[in-house]
């Protein structure tokens, strides 16, 4: 029986969500120091340990069968492979910084100055369309020191709080991309891994959904039922228990995590008690 190969970054930003993300889907593997390959337990995938740069080709050459990275690194080597999920973490943006006192008139700061940046394709890409003339310098790391070593005018990297920009004395002028982590896929897997695929898909959605939803049980009397189940519509609907308590009842339902804050006042003002929310594991719809 065939194995879904699967690339993870093997040391840096995405390595430790990549892990836990396999984990929290119940696939078990070792991974120890100088490991670059390992066959999972109960799963049928083989974990290979890379630089992220190097997924997008081993996907298209099927080196790999699917890989977890960067949407920005995706788009910038630009391989013949297929995202097939968003995945949520390592939300970032690839933006341009410019020295943090310089004014910035807008894009026409670019026209005829030196950028460095680890993502010539995308920001070569981005002047093209907006007509910039600019020249690019390409260097694979510590990018916010260029201004600083006369190396460059301006950079194009990675940002998520700015305070590495901050710290280099650069400030952000332009977003030319918002990323997260993917999987991405090539394009021609045989009917076994595709399946392999599925399998793993469906797990991921389930602790995705898990992590975007809460399970909220409260009390409330009876006469307060229907107006809470209107706040709380659940998956279905919400389940109501009896309480010891004449005239009470328990509610348990599902909210999303991000709206919970919102209907929290409303429930309260609606007759809700003893409100307890609690983490979901795994959530199937
Ligand atoms: P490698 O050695 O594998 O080539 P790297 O140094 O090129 O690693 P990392 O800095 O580990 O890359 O970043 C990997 C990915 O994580 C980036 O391509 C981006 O998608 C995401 N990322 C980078 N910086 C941040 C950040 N500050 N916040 C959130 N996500 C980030
Ligand atoms: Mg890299």
């Amino acid at each position: 029986m065939s194995e879904l190969k699967i690339a993870i970054q093997k040391s840096g930003r995405l390595s430790e969500n990549s892990h836990r993300l396999l984990e929290e889907c119940g696939i078990k593997f070792f991974n120890g120091p100088g490991v670059l390959k390992t066959t999972a337990r109960n799963f049928p995938v083989e974990i290979l340990f890379l630089r992220d740069d190097d997924i997008p080709q081993y996907v298209e050459q099927k080196v790999a069968d699917i890989g977890i990275l960067g949407e920005n690194m995706v788009y910038e080597k630009d391989k013949d492979v297929r995202i097939v999920e968003q995945l949520g973490f390592a939300q970032c943006r690839l933006s341009l910084a410019i020295p943090k006192d310089e004014v910035y008139p807008g894009l026409s700061y670019f026209m005829n100055k030196k950028v460095a940046t680890s993502y010539p394709k995308l920001l070569s890409d981005f002047f093209r369309k907006n007509e910039i003339e600019a020249e690019i310098e390409e260097i694979s790391g510590s990018v916010e020191i260029a201004p600083g070593i006369g190396l460059a005018d301006a950079i194009c990297d990675i940002v998520s709080s700015g305070s590495t920009l901050l710290t280099n004395g650069l400030r952000e002028a332009e977003t030319i991309l918002k990323s997260q982590a993917v999987v991405i896929s090539n394009k021609n897997l045989s009917t076994e891994k595709q399946d392999i695929l599925d399998k793993l898909l469906f797990r991921i959605r389930a602790v995705k959904n898990a992590k975007e939803n809460k399970y909220i049980l409260l009390n409330a009397p009876e006469e307060a039922i229907p107006e809470i189940c209107k706040i709380l519509p659940g998956m279905k609907s919400p389940t109501v228990l009896p309480l010891a308590k004449k005239g009470w009842c328990s509610l348990h339902s599902v909210v999303k995590e991000d709206e919970f804050w919102e209907r929290i006042n409303q429930l309260k003002n609606a007759g809700a008690e003893g409100i307890l929310v609690i983490s979901i594991e795994k959530m199937v719809l």
